[in-house]
């Protein structure tokens, strides 16, 4: 998606670790205009999927699936990430080990909220070691729904996430990969 790389390259910051921040547009102050952009983008990759249901992960990837939503005319639902040892009964849950915080977590979706009859569509901001889809699908196949696919906006393609997750088997579509980056703002796109 050329939008998105001209904005990376305009607006990304890389910092050591490996981090992008895209705090200015996506992940801080948000360019709702860009995000709609981003949604239409989805939508017509997805458009033919049966897509009942939009899964994300607080709290960047939200307003991504909200807009995403908004194209396919389905509910988000987003899982919420939780450090109580006392998880409910009523709920689904996976272990994820944050890249940026480096630590684990869990995160939690309402039984209410995720039924075998959807047909998911899990977005998220990034795609890095693939940890966080590897929780979120888990969850959907818990629950017994179909994961039709991921919706990535960023994904860094020098880790191992994006090998991992399509080893899964699920469809993943990145709006651009990312092929090797540096603190001096040097970006190459695959
Ligand atoms: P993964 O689980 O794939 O290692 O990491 C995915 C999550 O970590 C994303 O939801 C995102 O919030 C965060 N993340 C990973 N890499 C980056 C990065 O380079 N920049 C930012 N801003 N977030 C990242």
């Amino acid at each position: 998606m050329q939008l998105l790389e001209d904005r990376i390259i305009r607006d990304g910051k890389v910092f050591p670790g490996n981090i992008l921040k895209v705090d200015s547009f996506l992940n801080h102050q948000i360019d709702v205009s860009l995000l709609e952009d981003i949604g239409k983008e989805f939508r017509r990759l997805f458009e033919n999927d049966g897509v009942n249901k939009i899964l994300t992960v607080e709290s960047s990837g939200i307003g991504i699936a909200c807009l995403t939503a908004q194209q396919f005319g389905v509910p988000v639902v987003f899982a919420k990430k939780s450090q109580t040892k006392n998880i409910a009964a009523d709920v689904f849950t996976a272990k994820v080990h944050s890249y940026t915080h480096g630590r684990y977590y869990d995160i939690i979706v309402s039984k209410e909220f995720l039924k075998p009859e959807d047909r998911v569509l899990i977005i998220d901001d990034f795609l890095a070691n693939g940890q966080a889809l590897l929780g979120l699908l888990k969850i959907v196949k818990t629950a017994g729904a179909v994961p039709v696919g991921a919706g990535i906006v960023i994904e860094k393609g020098f880790q191992e996430g994006g090998k991992l997750i399509r080893e899964t088997g699920l469809r993943v579509e990145s709006l651009v990969i990312i092929d090797s980056m540096d603190e001096k703002g040097n970006v190459v796109f695959r």
